[in-house]
């Protein structure tokens, strides 16, 4: 196909229909055409989304039914051309769900979930399709596409056949029987915790309250009011009730009760017990993927992954194991130490871990958040970013003038990027800083519109949501440490976006243990010496963070580790004897958890961070199963890729090691194999050192140095 005839064949694709529904319609304006933020209006959002979905299936219809045979223009380039006025639709929708939410926009989502689920299974059981999707990939296997189509080719090719598209139609049959099966499983899961922790509720009187700090006794006494125990105090059974509560609490006897509640969930031989929910979710698993000739489930979920195989994952988890255990040994005899020393006349046992922990803390690394807080001004930290921006990546970030790029709210403000040396746009970057009711929780990154050059080059619309405290007008904003780090890592995430340079929109897709790495690698430079000194200032003298207290928030971040990385490696752990174990070996998850962690040689002072009855990231669904483990993947390469920068004659500041940076691990997103892209950065496979040393773990010893 000749480029004209690509182009042509591309706008008659997308854009044959001039819609009447803003939601629909092309984005115009400057920076190569914005949302139209201004014109949002809830009751067109309904038919929008149904008419965009309606689009996208009859582009898919019109491709599986071509009559030609199959060439990666006719079908992969078609599939990546189409759909476009729905990719429009579902921004307006994110920004409802998450930025605007109201009862409203609720009720139409509830409405329209299970037309998306239905939209979604018609794309990805589209027999037809597969078929010729199978014809590109066969083909390309004899006689190789250029890069970038071929892995295009490669990701749709796998995708589709991890969810079965390639089994016979008696397998396929049991195959969606086995998913809707499992659909219901898995909402019973998170049910039965769910009714668990709504169920068991401590409520305490005046005279239990020792240790607990004004803000949480505030909340207990609002927590048991709406719960109509007025004048009394409601621990609830939630982690934000009950961690809190075991670290400040002097009642022992209800810290033990407390714990204990907590940690059976679910798991109380009731009607809510979720064990034999567990077997039956393996058994289900396990057949699945059995259908499709793997041996279990890790091996069919992990091959693409950076991890790629079950071993992969378990031969980090077990070289970071024994360290953690060591770790946990030594924090044990500090405490009973403590212990001691106020003759508590005790023996250290898990609902006393935290709260000794807190007061070994307090001795010796002691500090004052408040004064922390002193030299994080929201302000300056938004031109730290930038400024880390234009040092790593080339880039320049300009204010819009006021009013000329739409936005949803009048907190949200805009900044045009471009780069600093061929004075090229790059995009846009939204900020939407402070927290209001509507909007969800936490921080997080998205992009309305990411780059891609099939088509002609697209303009990144990137950007961060905080839920800061919006200061009174006149006052500065002052965050924490914690939350400073997080706009930095929501940043990375934008980063990553804004610097894509890959050619379809597919090799945009993210690695689940690989997508975290950029984001929590672009923390590091919050506390690096130009950071520090430029944008770091006390709100009232302007002097920059002083070095003591800088080293005092480095040290406190070791502290404690072993308790963390060992309750962490616990469940991932379990996570996979759980799926490379044959189903029937399984028997009582009662048991097998028991067994397996004595194997493991848990301590007795620590349990896992989720018990089995209760991991409902492994079995409330599938996003996490097999998948807990990633967390540690994505912090070995964030530690690595740090002391690269380290150990380099520019620090994290050098020029070459910022180039191979952008160059190899934000630039290529999924264009290149993740394991590929960050041995070009490195000359080698990450190793775990680097994590040991950042956790105060001892790195293991080598054969040799090289
Ligand atoms: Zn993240």
């Amino acid at each position: 196909m000749s480029a004209q005839e690509k182009n042509q064949h591309a706008t008659e694709m997308t854009e044959k229909q001039n819609f009447s529904n803003p939601l629909l319609q092309k984005w115009n304006g400057p920076y190569g055409g914005v949302p139209a933020f201004n014109k949002m209006d809830l009751q067109q959002l309904k038919p929008a989304m149904e008419e965009a979905m309606k689009l996208h299936l009859e582009q898919i219809e019109a491709i599986a039914n071509n009559k030609k045979p199959a060439t990666f223009e006719n079908t992969i380039l078609a599939m990546e051309s189409a759909g476009k006025p729905l990719d429009r639709v579902f921004t307006y929708y994110g920004i409802w769900s998450s930025n605007l939410s109201s009862p409203e926009f609720r009720e139409i989502q509830q409405v329209l979930a299970p037309e998306i689920s239905d939209y979604s299974s018609k794309i990805s059981q589209n027999e037809k399709l597969f078929k010729r999707i199978k014809a590109v990939y066969d083909k390309s296997k004899k006689e190789p596409l250029e890069a970038d189509q071929q892995r295009v080719v490669q990701l749709i090719y796998e995708n589709f056949a991890m969810e079965g598209a390639n089994l016979d139609a008696k397998a396929k049959e049991r195959y969606a029987a086995i998913n809707k099966e499992l659909s219901k499983l898995y909402t019973d899961f998170s049910n039965n915790i769910l009714a668990d922790e709504e169920n068991y509720v401590e409520y305490l009187n005046e005279d239990q309250l020792g240790g607990l700090p004004d803000s949480f006794v505030k909340a207990a006494a609002k927590a048991a009011q709406d719960r109509d125990h007025d004048g009394e105090y409601a621990i609830t059974n939630s982690r934000s009730s009950m961690d809190p509560f075991l670290t400040y609490s002097t009642e022992r006897e209800l810290r033990e009760k407390v714990w204990k509640t907590y940690y059976s969930r679910a798991d109380n031989g009731d009607k809510y017990d979720n064990n034999e929910n567990i077997v039956k979710i393996l058994k289900l698993r396990d057949e699945r993927v059995e259908l499709m000739g793997y041996d279990n489930f890790a091996e069919w979920r992990l091959q693409n992954r950076m991890a790629k195989n079950p071993e992969n994952a378990m031969n980090l988890m077990n070289a970071v194991w024994p360290a953690a255990l060591a770790r946990v040994e030594e924090e044990v005899a500090d405490m009973q130490a403590l212990a001691d020393a106020e003759d508590a006349n005790i023996t250290i046992k898990p609902w006393d871990y935290r709260y000794y922990a807190e007061k070994v803390r307090k001795d010796k690394y002691d500090l004052d958040s408040d004064e922390v807080k002193q030299y994080l001004q929201l302000d300056n930290l938004t031109q730290a970013l930038f400024f880390t921006a234009g040092e790593l990546f080339n880039f320049d970030f300009t204010p819009v003038e006021e009013g000329s790029v739409p936005v949803f709210h009048p907190d949200v403000k805009v900044w045009e990027v471009t780069d600093k040396t061929s004075k090229k746009l790059i995009g846009l970057w939204y900020l939407d800083p402070y927290g209001r009711k509507g909007k969800r929780s936490g921080a997080w990154a998205t992009t309305y519109r990411s780059y891609t050059n099939y088509e002609g080059e697209e303009t990144v619309l990137a950007s961060n949501n905080s839920n800061f405290v919006k200061p009174a007008s006149g006052e500065v904003s002052l965050v924490s440490w914690d939350d400073a780090e997080t706009f930095f890592h929501e940043f990375g995430h934008a980063l990553h976006f804004l610097s894509a340079d890959v050619k379809y929109p597919t090799l945009q897709s993210g690695v689940r243990d690989y997508t975290e790495f950029q984001s929590q690698l672009l923390e590091r430079w919050l506390s690096t010496d130009k950071v520090i000194e430029k944008f770091l200032l006390n709100a009232k003298t302007g002097e920059p963070m002083p070095a003591e207290l800088v080293a005092k928030i480095k040290k406190a971040s070791t502290f404690n580790q072993g308790f963390a990385t060992t309750e962490f490696l616990a469940s991932a752990l379990m996570d996979m004897k759980y799926h490379t174990t044959d189903p029937d070996k399984i028997g009582d998850p009662r048991t097998f958890e028991k067994e397996t962690l004595k194997d493991l040689n848990m301590p007795e002072e620590i349990v896992m961070r989720h018990r089995s009855p209760h991991f409902g990231h492994v079995f409330s669904g599938e996003g996490y199963a097999t998948g807990y483990y990633g967390y540690l993947w994505a912090d070995v390469l964030t530690a690595d890729a740090a002391e690269a920068f380290a150990n380099a004659p520019g620090g994290f500041y050098d020029k070459e090691v910022a180039h191979k940076l952008v160059k190899f691990l934000f630039a290529p997103r999924n264009a290149m194999d993740p394991a590929e892209a960050y041995k070009k950065f490195r000359g080698r496979d990450a190793n775990i050192d680097a994590l040991m040393r950042d956790r105060g773990f001892p790195v293991p010893a080598k054969e040799e140095n090289k």
